[in-house]
């Protein structure tokens, strides 16, 4: 449980954080730790060095866009949870935010880090996908965006090239209803499975975590949803396309069942009142 030796330096910028990880391929960035120093603890990732974002205040905000929310890469869980902006132009993540580990877990963790980290058992890249998010990048080339269907790219795998930063999270406008579900264990665990799902004038979304190596759409549920079946009947598909890891905490096939009963749940939720 002790790491191996590494090299620290404090970023003073994102363009500084840039340069560093550029000039040493095997440096990482350390916001808020609490997946990169468990991973390091246990000589899983035994990076040259720790590059830390973590004091950049200019990547902390949460601003109203109009069109989008936009949101810096080290807020924190806990401001999305608490945040009334968040709340009322991004319920879902706000919602998701809310079922992370602990307190102690949501005042260190940062958005940029679960999403970069690219865990699919994390809460808040279903719930992003679900949102249909976009992700902007910055790098030693410039800035780029990408959609988040196609950040996630495979197990702990994203878009983010050796030398880039997640900056910045931008949430579109045009959610009107939202439902979250989560099954763990005990009340602090990661989900063993979860369901995000948000209604647009345009139909509704739904994304899984824990169903795959990397968070997924849950595509038929959607399709059949739009061409009129009933949320019941739609939810029996939810396992589609799906690849659930078996693990202590479930087997696949039980995994299936959960993403079917909890797709029927959150659906019942979005059901207009
Ligand atoms: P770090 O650990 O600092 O970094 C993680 C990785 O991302 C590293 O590889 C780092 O180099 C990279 N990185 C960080 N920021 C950036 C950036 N801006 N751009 C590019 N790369 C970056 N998560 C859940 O979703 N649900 C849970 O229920 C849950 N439970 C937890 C329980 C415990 C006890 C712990 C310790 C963690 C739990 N987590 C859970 C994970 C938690 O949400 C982490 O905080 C989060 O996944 C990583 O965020 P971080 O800021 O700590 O990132």
């Amino acid at each position: 449980m002790i790491p191996a030796g590494f090299d620290y330096v404090r970023a003073e910028s994102v363009a500084h954080a840039a340069g560093l990880l550029a000039v040493d391929p095997d440096a990482k960035l350390l916001a808020g730790g609490h997946s990169l120093v468990p991973l390091m603890k246990l000589r899983l990732a035994t990076p040259s060095a720790l590059v830390d974002i973590g004091r950049l205040d200019t990547l902390r905000y949460v601003r109203d866009e109009g069109g989008h929310l936009a949101i810096g890469a080290l807020t924190r869980h806990r401001t999305l949870e608490a945040d009334p902006v968040v709340a009322a132009r991004a319920g879902l993540l706000a919602t998701a935010a809310a079922e992370v580990g602990d307190p102690q877990v949501r005042h260190r963790g940062t958005i940029g880090g679960s999403l970069a980290h690219g865990d699919p058992a994390s809460d808040l890249p279903a719930a992003l996908l679900a949102l249909d998010a976009e992700y902007v990048l910055t790098g030693p080339a410039g800035r780029r965006t990408v959609p988040a269907a196609g950040f996630h790219r495979g197990f702990l795998e994203t878009a983010l090239e050796p030398a880039e930063i997640l900056t910045e999270v931008r949430v579109p406008a045009g959610v009107e209803r939202f439902a979250f579900a989560k099954f763990r264990s005990r009340a602090i665990d990661w989900a063993v499975v979860g369901v995000a799902a948000a209604a647009t004038a345009g139909g509704i979304r739904v994304a899984l975590v824990n169903m795959a190596p990397t968070p997924i759409r849950a595509l038929a549920v959607e399709a059949a949803l739009a061409a009129g079946a009933p949320a019941a009947q739609a939810a029996r598909l939810a396992d589609d396309g799906t690849e659930p890891p078996a693990d202590v905490n479930a087997s696949a096939g039980f995994r299936r069942h959960l993403a079917r009963v909890l797709t029927a749940r959150v659906l019942g939720e979005l059901a207009p009142s």
